[in-house]
């Protein structure tokens, strides 16, 4: 068995555990980072299908702190562009703008749009609310519920809003601004209109700041991939060190903190930590992305699509082209991304390529029948952990497991998967950084 000796042991080369990496590096401690690919990046990766680029489901990022956004100017040496959003939900046979504007809301919702200004302007103080339908019809209202969200929070999550815990709507549509965003459609709150109309992109993809993180730290042989934990020995102050697999060879690291970004269910299990059970109820939801490359300049001018409809296997879609003009290698080329939410190992995720594909056609043909164009090629990716599951009541497991893992001192969770929260990339940044300050400072 080979030894290692090091300060700081990382677990997974996402977008967290590079970032961490990176602040190590500066800082010019001793790490080492363990990845259980063979490249780095996770769901913030850019996937190369013969030059044609796909982030793992479009990335867009949205900055409300200017240190983050300096920083990831500075780490793609400017290469980051500011692009005008456009999404369209495609709803009732009609592909409407999302959010709604105002001339929409009446064209669409005809006499609706007054009920919806009623409901939106109604009195929410001392409303208690547990799940994300609550939420949500508190928020905008019981009609602006069932128009935007209802199906689609049924498609994605494969659970009724009402079995969603309230934190998923805080998170996905609080942090957004939407309710602003919609009150401003109806009322005017002249709230900022950057965060509402325009997001930051890569020139050339979301991997290219993983591409950077992994630079900055490049030159000692300081990331494995492709490595299998095999377990994490601890004694009563802590972790100590970890065994694991790289090339069949067996290695030993010897640690002073270990730092964790990789799922709170591989953790436990390397740890040998049971959980009374709870930790079956660390529960994910899984992604299929199916990447069509096409024979057209241009589909659609949208960054995204949203498909609510229970008929059409996929949920969202969108053109990369749009999002920046370096995704295609060339220009007369597009190319789109279907995105397929499902559980890992159920019927949908199990399905064979070729019928993925198939009922993918099949999706596109009902949203847009009379507009055949032509597929080239695809590839398929499965993404096991995409989202972390906050069903209803799921916090009372995963607080309590991370309570528990609060007996090994010298352990850190990081990042979206690692924390099992529901993190954007900005909010990763945050997280790590104040995981590190506590570390480092
Ligand atoms: C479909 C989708 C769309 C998104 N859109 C946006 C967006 O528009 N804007 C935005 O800001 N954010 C978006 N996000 C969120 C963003 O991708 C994440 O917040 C961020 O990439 C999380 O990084 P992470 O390093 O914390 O986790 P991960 O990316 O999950 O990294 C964990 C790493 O650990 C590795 N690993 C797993 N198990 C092991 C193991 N046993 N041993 C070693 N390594 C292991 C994984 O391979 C991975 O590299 C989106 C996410 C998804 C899924």
């Amino acid at each position: 068995m080979e030894k290692i000796d090091t300060e700081f042991l990382i677990l997974g080369a996402g977008l967290s555990g590079l970032f961490a990496a990176n602040l190590l590096s500066r800082h010019k401690k001793d790490f080492i980072v363990l990845e259980k690919e063979s490249f780095p990046g996770g769901l913030a990766r850019t996937i190369n299908y013969k030059g044609y680029k796909f982030d793992v489901g479009g990335h867009r990022l949205n900055f409300s702190s200017s240190q983050n956004l300096h920083f990831t100017k500075d780490i793609l040496e400017g290469r980051l562009l500011r692009v005008k959003k456009c999404s369209k939900v495609f709803t009732s046979g009609k592909l409407v703008n999302y959010p709604p504007e105002l001339i929409d809301c009446f064209k669409f919702f005809g006499k609706t749009g007054f009920k919806i200004f009623l409901e939106l302007m109604r009195n929410k103080n001392n409303v208690h609310v547990d799940s994300l339908e609550e939420w949500v019809e508190t928020n905008f209202g019981q009609t602006l519920y069932k128009l935007y969200f209802k199906d689609y929070t049924k498609k994605v999550w494969g659970i009724a809003g009402n079995m969603i815990s309230k934190k998923l709507a805080q998170r996905r549509i609080g942090s957004t601004n939407l309710v602003k965003m919609l009150k401003n459609i109806f009322v005017q709150t002249g709230d900022s209109i950057e965060n509402q109309q325009y997001f930051y992109y890569p020139e050339k993809g979301m991997g290219s700041i993983i591409d950077k993180l992994v630079e900055n730290i490049s030159g000692v042989d300081r990331v494995h991939f492709a490595t299998s934990i095999k377990d994490i020995q601890s004694n009563n102050n802590g972790t100590t060190s970890l065994t694991f697999i790289k090339n069949e060879k067996l290695y030993k690291a010897n640690f002073k903190v270990l730092i964790s970004s990789i799922p709170l269910i591989d953790l436990l299990k390397a740890l040998d930590c049971k959980q009374n059970g709870f930790e079956r109820k660390v529960l994910y939801r899984s992604l299929i992305l199916v990447n069509l490359l096409v024979d057209e300049v241009r589909l659609s001018d949208e960054h995204w699509r949203y498909i609510p409809d229970p008929d059409i296997i996929f949920s969202r879609m969108h053109e990369p082209k749009n999002w920046s003009k370096c995704m295609v290698p060339n220009g007369d080329k597009t190319s789109l991304c279907l995105e397929i939410f499902c559980d890992y190992k159920d019927k949908v995720w199990d399905s064979d390529k070729e019928i993925l594909f198939k009922k993918v056609k099949s999706g596109l043909r009902q949203i847009n029948p009379q507009n055949g164009f032509k597929i080239t090629d695809f590839c398929i990716e499965r993404i096991r952990y995409a989202y972390p599951f906050y069903y209803l009541g799921y916090e009372i497991f995963v607080d309590t497991i991370k309570n528990n893992l609060n007996m090994f001192n010298n352990l850190v969770l990081i990042g979206r998967t690692g924390t099992h929260s529901y993190f954007d990339i900005e909010e990763c940044f945050d997280n790590v950084k104040v995981a590190m300050a506590n570390l480092l400072f």
